[in-house]
């Protein structure tokens, strides 16, 4: 549990946040201040770490990277309260029909009263102008009757157009809030949720299931040489590249700035290797040149790193097991594809 600061406390981390924000040029907007005062006051080492990677890199703080930092650690924030208020209003609508309902529910139950005391008096010997009181009677209350219907009727069109917007917007927060804004992949959020039941699945159908890794090569020599945005239109392309490789069942995902996943079902370890060097090998014949300068940016390479889920473990152990090939990727020289048996040096049992 975090213990909140005190007046003086958070007076102080609100000053180190602005000066850290001017120091790097940041504009001081409320995403910007969010970011910063919660790296001021250590509250989220994941922020911490990413910040001390980009200041290590000395990337600038481009409005891009200030975006991206909100959206990675904030962001989601916002998409909850959307779902939320749309809950609520959901709550709101459903209370009204069980409302209504239960007004015609009643309504109907004293016409059906009243119907029958009128069956009842119609079969008892009547005089002729007791019985045309009663018909008289009875066809006041069908039209009332046959009015509240068509109100009731029209309102609950009303409701029911209400309720489609309500699910219309719902199935947009729930996606825009499980899906990476730049590249339109599945975010990190949406990745931690497939894995868990890709493993699942692999318990239950005794199939194996295996995890890739993968990490652009040198980006940040990149982000320094052409810009950030060229950086970004970067991502973009390496997030097609993934989404064409692989098949339907598999599941690729942004998984951080620049490190991207794979979920492959059905999939084992040697299996897996393949299918990551197949991308390495769709990327190394992707072109990268400016959309309108028809500048050409060279190449981008792609280096991998991949484990196969052993039944049971946690999937921190798997995704650190594929991290670490990821790494062994990067030491032996970069676009190549490791596995976790190369990582763990038994690279002549990989096959
Ligand atoms: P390596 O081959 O070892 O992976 O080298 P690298 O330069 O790719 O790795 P490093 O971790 O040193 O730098 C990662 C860079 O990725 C830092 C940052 O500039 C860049 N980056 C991370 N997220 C984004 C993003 O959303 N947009 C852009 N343009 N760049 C990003
Ligand atoms: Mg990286
Ligand atoms: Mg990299």
């Amino acid at each position: 549990m975090t213990i909140a600061p005190t007046k003086n406390e958070a007076a102080k981390l609100a000053e180190d946040a602005c000066r850290m924000m001017a120091i790097h040029g940041i504009a001081p907007t409320p995403h910007n201040y969010t970011v910063w005062y919660n790296y001021a006051a250590g509250t989220m080492p994941a922020l911490k770490r990413s910040i001390d990677a980009i200041m290590a890199t000395q990337t600038p703080f481009a409005e891009a990277v200030n975006a991206e930092l909100y959206k990675h650690y904030f962001g989601t924030a916002q998409d909850q309260v959307d779902v939320l208020e749309t809950g609520s209003r959901l709550q709101t609508v459903i209370d009204q029909v069980r409302h209504f309902l239960d007004d015609h529910v009643e309504d109907m139950g004293t016409f059906g009263t009243h119907l029958t005391d009128f069956s009842s008096a119609i079969g008892k010997q009547q005089p002729m102008d007791k019985v045309r009181a009663l018909i008289s009677d009875l066809v006041q209350e069908t039209q009332g009757m046959a009015q509240r219907n068509f109100t009731l009727e029209s309102r609950l069109g009303k409701i029911a157009d209400e309720v489609t917007e309500l699910r219309g917007t719902l199935e947009v927060v729930t996606r825009e809030a499980l899906t990476d804004a730049l590249t339109g992949l599945p975010n990190r959020k949406f990745f931690d949720t497939r894995l868990n039941d890709a493993a699942r699945d692999s318990l239950h159908d005794k199939e194996p299931m295996s995890l890739v890794l993968c990490d652009i090569d040198f980006f940040k020599r990149f982000n320094d040489s052409f810009g950030h945005l060229i950086g970004d239109q970067v991502l973009k392309l390496v997030a097609r590249t993934l989404s064409d490789s692989v098949k339907g069942r598999d599941t690729p995902a942004r998984y951080g700035g620049e490190e991207f996943a794979v979920i492959l079902p059905r999939t084992t370890l040697a299996q897996s290797a393949i299918v990551a060097d197949q991308i390495r090998n769709a990327m190394m014949k992707r072109k990268f040149v400016g959309k309108d300068t028809r500048e050409d940016y060279g190449g981008i390479t792609l280096s991998f790193g991949t484990a196969q889920y052993r039944a049971h473990e946690s999937l921190e152990d798997l995704i650190a097991r594929a991290d670490a090939a990821l790494y062994h990727a990067k030491r032996e020289g970069r676009n190549r594809v490791s596995t976790e048996l190369n990582a763990a040096g038994l690279a002549a049992r990989a096959s």
